[in-house]
């Protein structure tokens, strides 16, 4: 069973755009999955899909072989975590722990648990010297750590990000790469990220789609997509 499947998956915006258009999409196990495509493709829309932010207009999403119910979209958005691309639309907190430890909180683990979360996202996210700043007064980067640092807190099976690497430095995107590279192996964790940049795509990605104007337009391993003979 796939961690995240779509069947034929359409949506259709209020506006008449539409802006998938069958898509067939899979995330097996412990995989790292990059989405490509340029700019109005329908990579945020997919992700949206994820944990039921949309409902699809038809065909079908499968999470853990379930379609998304009322009655288990609480368990699935503990299962699947999503960092949106822009970080002022998931930081709240007046400091960058308590951002951090907004998640945890709201899943009702206790605080010493949650304590324990925040110290291991701060560190894996390198924010030790920012715990106790303001998250808008950081810089562009540093507000996207502190917003994958929330949602790798609530320790998602599935990690999705829209444009991780966006508005990130060179020192910055080799750092977050490196990162979430770990995350399949050490965790057993799943990612599935879209991205620009496409040639840091084979360094960390085992499986590409490539989507535009609504449709998958290729998939396969990195070696099939990236190949050239
Ligand atoms: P991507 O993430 O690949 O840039 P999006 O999923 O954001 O693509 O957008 C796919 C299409 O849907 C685009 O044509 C975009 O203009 C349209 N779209 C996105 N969000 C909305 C919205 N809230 N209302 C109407 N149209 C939207
Ligand atoms: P242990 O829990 O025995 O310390 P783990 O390897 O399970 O060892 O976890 C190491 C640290 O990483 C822990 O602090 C844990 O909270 C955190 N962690 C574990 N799984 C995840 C996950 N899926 N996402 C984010 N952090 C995690």
């Amino acid at each position: 069973m796939h961690l995240i499947e779509t069947r034929n998956l359409c949506y259709l915006y209020r506006n008449n755009v539409l802006a998938l258009d069958g898509i067939d999409f899979v995330a097996p196990r412990k995989t790292s999955i990059a989405l490509l495509g340029p700019n109005g493709a329908g990579k945020s829309t997919l992700f949206k899909h994820f944990n039921g932010i949309l409902t699809p207009t038809s065909g079908d999403v499968l999470v853990r072989g379930e379609a998304i119910t009322k009655k288990n979209i609480v368990d699935i958005r503990k299962f699947v975590g999503i960092v949106f691309q822009n970080p002022d639309d998931q930081i709240f907190s007046p400091t960058v722990e308590q951002d951090i430890a907004f998640g945890p909180t709201n899943l009702g683990l206790d605080p010493e648990t949650v304590a324990h979360r925040v110290d291991s996202a701060v560190s894996m996210l390198g924010l030790e010297d920012l715990r106790t700043r303001v998250p808008h007064h950081l810089s562009g980067g540093e507000k996207k750590r502190v917003a994958i640092a929330g949602v790798v807190a609530m320790e998602p099976q599935v990690l999705v990000l829209d444009e991780p690497t966006a508005g990130l430095d060179p020192g910055g995107v080799e750092d977050l790469l490196a990162f979430l590279k770990t995350l399949p192996d050490k965790y057993g964790m799943t990612i599935i990220f879209s991205t620009h940049q496409v040639d840091l795509v084979p360094e960390i990605a085992d499986l590409v789609y490539v989507m535009n104007h609504g449709r998958i337009t290729g998939s396969g391993t990195v070696d099939e997509i990236f190949s050239h003979d």
